[in-house]
């Protein structure tokens, strides 16, 4: 028995009065390429990580659903038969949205406590969000007894997160949290939702750098964003009639039409373009360890998400200098939707200790803000615990 499972367990008691009985977790996520390809329909490069969020649960037998979360102090509880909105505790709803959208699909719920906890940082651009919709799912799967497929598990977050939280966030971090592999990252099609492992070498550690500038992404920017690139492609649709998303279009497509599409929608379109296709490339140089291959990938990046889809913040911009000249980096670039939050870097495993203490020095001295990193490695997507053999992970 582990300290998390036991605090989980002990809080559990305190809160509800009796025991667990069944055990889930789901992990966090964090893209190695592919800023906003996801909604394009392009590729992402996407790694589930031994961050997750746990879910510990028991049944009751009406119909209520009473929720509680060791990293939130409001609590809440929904009726599985009028499923509302919790303005007191807007984090309720990423639950109350997967009970809605597990009834719509026809799945049947039964009343029950829970209880979460994550070690995955809360609006950082590692998906605690959608963590928390893959371990609610499960956890009702397991209390009604029944199996749900993980891809159709992703979509029902997704719809969560449309419908109830209203995010309109594409199917990347469901995806990875749901179907995530041990040891590898995958190459995610977002327009056939399918995937290929892209394994990563041990020489190669990956390591998240928080600049603990918070982030909101409810609408507005991201909402512009995606806009743009809708309306690009209505421009670009009628002279290539094949084109359903910007994952159709070519640069030289792009190029030719620069005029018609404005400066905005130019940038827009021709960084997700050029994101998307560096997504295989970054693949191939990781497997390969090809140093300078992940630099180039990885600062072209950046540079796009900071240049032609703005998407930067003076905090992302003094992290990418602390992480780029930091010893032992192989590459550094912005990670989920940018506007602050985390940003994911890669070094040479033997130096992660000089590298991360040459990023914590350099970002503080400039933004005065103490930044989180750790090193993070591949983990298993969406799963049942076992008390008896499973509590060690994470
Ligand atoms: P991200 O998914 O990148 O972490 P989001 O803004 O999409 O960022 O989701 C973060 C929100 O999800 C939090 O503000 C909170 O409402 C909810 N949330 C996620 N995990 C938890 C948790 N363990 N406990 C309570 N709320 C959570
Ligand atoms: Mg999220």
């Amino acid at each position: 028995m582990n300290e998390r499972t036991e605090t989980l367990r002990q809080a559990f008691g305190e809160r509800y009065g009796q025991e667990p009985t069944a055990w889930v977790r789901a992990p966090g996520r964090v893209d190695l390429m592919g800023s906003h390809t996801d909604y394009n329909l392009g590729y992402v490069l996407t790694l589930s990580i031994d961050r997750d969020t746990w879910i510990a649960a028991a049944p009751r037998d009406d119909r209520l659903v009473r929720v509680a979360s060791l990293n939130a102090d409001t609590f809440g509880q929904f009726d599985l038969d009028a499923i509302g909105h919790s303005p007191e505790a807007p984090w309720v709803d990423y639950l109350g949205g997967t009970a809605d959208a597990l009834i719509q699909a026809g799945y049947s719920l039964c009343g029950c406590d829970l209880l979460v906890h994550s070690t995955i940082p809360l609006g950082s651009g590692l998906s605690s969000s959608a963590a928390l919709e893959m371990a609610t799912a499960l956890a009702f799967s397991n209390l009604g007894g029944w199996e749900i497929d993980s891809l159709e598990m992703a979509l029902i977050g997704q719809r969560a997160e449309h419908q109830f939280v209203g995010v309109k966030c594409g199917i990347l971090d469901q995806y990875t949290s749901a179907l995530g592999q041990a040891g590898s990252a995958l190459v995610l099609d977002c327009r056939t939702t399918t995937s290929r492992p892209a394994p990563i070498p041990d020489e190669i550690s990956i390591v998240i750098c928080d600049t603990r500038a918070k982030r909101e992404l409810t609408g507005g920017e991201y909402g512009e964003r995606r806009a743009s690139c809708e309306e690009a492609v209505e421009i670009l649709r009628p002279y290539y009639p094949e084109v359903e998303a910007l994952r159709d279009v070519s640069l030289a497509q792009i190029e030719q039409h620069r005029a018609e599409l404005g400066e905005t929608r130019y940038a827009r379109a021709s960084f997700i373009v050029a994101e998307s296709g560096r997504v295989p490339r970054l693949a191939q140089a990781l497997e390969q360890a090809d140093a300078s291959a992940i630099a180039d990938l990885t600062r072209d990046s950046y540079l796009g998400a900071r240049d032609l889809y703005a998407i930067g913040t003076p905090e992302m911009e003094a992290m990418w200098q602390a992480m780029w000249q930091a010893p032992g980096r192989l590459g550094a670039r912005q990670a989920g939707a940018g506007f602050g939050g985390c940003m994911v870097a890669f070094c040479a495993a033997d130096q992660v200790d000089a590298f991360r203490q040459g990023v914590q020095a350099a970002y503080q001295t400039t933004t005065g803000i103490e930044p989180h990193t750790y090193a993070v490695r591949p983990a298993p997507g969406a799963s049942i615990l076992n008390l008896a053999s499973d509590m060690t992970v994470a």
